[in-house]
């Protein structure tokens, strides 16, 4: 009991860091730890993850049953996507869901973060791949990441957000971080109108530093050939205007020598 006490304070110091740097929105976004194999601590749906109490933590089954049946509060729906990350993985010990601005706009765009960029991306989270869209609360969430969490501690979810794994809560929500922090940097790159993509030797050093620090979890090595993202062009408000004829320059030229005459 002691040990489920300091979960539930850990979800919320994560809740709390998770909703100061923007990553969900309003209620957005859940948390969980698996402590045994049955069982898992969430978080509560309609709740904001900046302002948890104890009791807006829940204890469910694998199946997404309640256990602690005297709360008044109830599971995320989304409770589904972090079962089936238990279920797949069992290394995984804690699952981390949120909408961080940068990684879900390449969500949005469909851009996975696949590329050698930073190196400690390259050694945490590797290649990201984009889970295809699915409707939240329903099957077709877990069944999207399904091929993805196999490979990945760290995947974007089309049209929607991102989730990491890790053996602790900790290192679930560092890997979120690393996430964000790496897309925002990528944006950045982009904007400046240039990404120097990691080398392939590179890339194999970095992931034979993974080896050598024996870093848990799984990676799939990122890809080593260049980002070209083509920009939407920019639309000017006001329509070009047309080259002036001889025949027009020749006539203003008149008047202009006319008006000089008076
Ligand atoms: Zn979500």
């Amino acid at each position: 009991m002691a040990r489920e006490w300091q979960l539930k304070k850990q979800i919320i110091e994560i809740g709390r860091r998770v909703w100061t740097r923007g990553y969900v929105a309003a209620n957005d976004g859940n948390i969980s730890v698996r402590i045994n194999d049955n069982e898992l601590l969430t978080t509560a749906t309609g709740v904001s993850k900046g302002f948890m109490t104890p009791e807006m933590i829940v204890k469910v089954d694998m199946n997404g049953k309640m256990i602690s049946k005297t709360s008044t509060y109830k599971p995320s729906s989304e409770v589904k996507m972090h079962i089936e990350v238990y279920k797949e993985r069992p290394d995984i010990k804690s699952v981390v869901h949120a909408h961080p601005p940068y990684c879900t706009s390449f969500a949005v765009a469909g851009i996975p973060l696949d590329r050698c960029v930073l190196p400690e991306a390259v050694m945490i989270i590797g290649s990201v791949p984009i889970a295809k869209y699915g409707l939240p609360s329903t099957m077709e969430i877990p069944e999207n990441i399904r091929p993805h969490i196999k490979n990945s501690d760290a995947i974007l979810l089309e049209n929607h957000g991102a989730l990491t794994l890790g053996p602790d809560l900790l290192s679930a929500y560092f890997k979120m971080e690393t996430l964000e922090h790496t897309a925002q940097i990528v944006w950045n790159a982009v904007q400046l109108g240039n990404v120097n993509v990691l080398p392939k030797e590179e890339a194999d050093r970095l992931l034979g530093l993974r080896e050598k620090y024996t870093i848990s979890g799984r990676v799939t090595a990122c890809e080593t050939d260049p980002l070209e993202l083509t920009k939407p062009k920019i639309q000017t408000a006001l329509p070009k205007s047309s080259p002036l004829t001889d025949e027009q320059i020749k006539k203003i030229t008149q008047q202009v020598i006319e008006a000089l005459k008076k």
